[in-house]
């Protein structure tokens, strides 16, 4: 039986990750569950799952949240001492990340220093801190399970090769919302367009970073973190179908895939279950009805976003802590129709010209960064 505590469980992956714990009463039991404001759907679920502590990030619905649970035996806690208190807790075994941001680091830092089974969905922190989130795996002997498709992909294709061998990762991208609009169009696109995603349901957050492609640009510097490759050796591939979840290439040039149907369960399974495969209750992949696979360059001109990601991440230090941090403002802030949507990359660029990085910054450095980038991108978004 493994206990899981699971930040950010109202999310997609949250709720998804739930109904795969449903499915395998006998295998998982919920310690711990974490929402930002979504009181009572969190409320449902300690309640369904008999979750002995429920952490609302926004304090000031912590009385809303004890109301909510009154006469059950969940203990309830708020802010992020209550995510890090959570995440830390012995009585977890693991700790599944599907928050939403950098606002996931510490959260990340508190359960890896304890040395927890890491089911990682939230990428943000490790762009935004993936030198201090390492050490502090390595701290902590944690062990860390990448929950996202791509990675996930590139995991599972890893399992049992000498790492040696390993010359490239492949990273496919579904191409988003938007991939067949001219620069003209691109600049008119509304939130309604970008969140209609072709082939997966996901949080809006991830939905517009997947239709700038930044998304992509993210997974880059993830791949870089878990597998410890070089940002040149990682490359992206348009692949309409998501069926390819990314490849490895070896160096006889051997290419590994992981393949499936574009659902989240079965990498979210893979994580809770690792190193088990179980069984699925879903219908598995149709090959002859996909019929058809395939794979293009990604237009960096249309969409500048990867190209940033690579940028930053040359520079490396607080440069990847400041594009994070200027994306998710900057999504926000279209998302809430205040700027355009290629003004996303703009402002994301715009950061960082500004930013004066720091190399191998201490937390309290990340955390300032964070903080101030986000100030300067909302002042620049309101001024559109
Ligand atoms: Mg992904």
């Amino acid at each position: 039986m493994r206990s899981v505590c699971l930040l950010g469980s109202t999310g997609s992956i949250g709720c998804q990750t739930l109904d795969v714990i449903a499915a395998f009463p006998d295998r998982f039991r919920v310690t711990a569950l974490s929402a930002y404001s979504q009181v009572d759907l969190l409320a449902d679920q300690a309640r369904r799952f008999h979750a002995s502590t429920a952490v609302i990030a926004r304090e000031d619905l912590i009385p809303a949240l004890r109301e909510a649970l009154a006469g059950t035996h969940t203990r309830v806690l708020g802010g992020m001492e209550g995510l890090c208190e959570v995440a830390a807790n012995p009585a977890a075994d693991m700790v599944v990340t599907a928050m939403v941001g950098a606002a996931g680091l510490l959260p990340l830092l508190a359960a890896a220093k304890a040395g927890k089974t890491i089911a990682l969905a939230n990428k943000e922190p490790l762009v935004a801190a993936g030198e201090l989130v390492m050490a502090a795996v390595q701290e902590g002997q944690a062990t860390l399970i990448p929950v996202d498709s791509e990675p996930s992909a590139i995991f599972q294709c890893l399992q049992g090769q000498d790492r040696c061998g390993l010359a490239k990762i492949i990273l496919t991208a579904s191409g988003g919302a938007l991939k067949g609009l001219s620069p003209e169009q691109l600049e008119r696109v509304t939130p309604e367009e970008a969140l209609n995603h072709p082939t997966w349901r996901m949080g809006r957050k991830i939905t517009i970073d997947s239709a700038t492609l930044m998304n992509k640009g993210l997974e880059v510097i993830e791949a870089h973190w878990l597998f410890d490759v070089p940002i040149a050796q990682i490359h992206i591939t348009i692949h309409p179908q998501s069926i390819v979840h990314s490849l490895v290439e070896f160096q006889d040039g051997s290419l590994l895939a992981q393949c499936g149907i574009p659902s989240m369960c079965t990498p979210i399974q893979y994580a809770l279950g690792y190193p088990e495969r179980l069984p699925h209750n879903w219908a598995p992949l149709d090959l002859e009805a996909v019929g058809t696979l395939t794979f293009q360059q990604p237009d960096f001109s249309r969409f500048p976003a990867p190209a940033l990601a690579r940028q930053a991440a040359a520079v490396g230090g607080t440069a990847t802590t400041c594009l994070n941090a200027a994306n998710e403002e900057a999504v926000i802030a279209f998302l809430d129709h205040h700027i355009g949507f290629m003004e996303i990359p703009r402002l994301v660029e715009k950061a960082l010209t500004a930013h004066t990085p720091i190399p191998h910054p201490t937390l309290e450095q990340v955390l300032e960064t964070d903080r101030k980038v986000r100030e300067s991108v909302r002042r620049m978004a309101i001024l559109y």
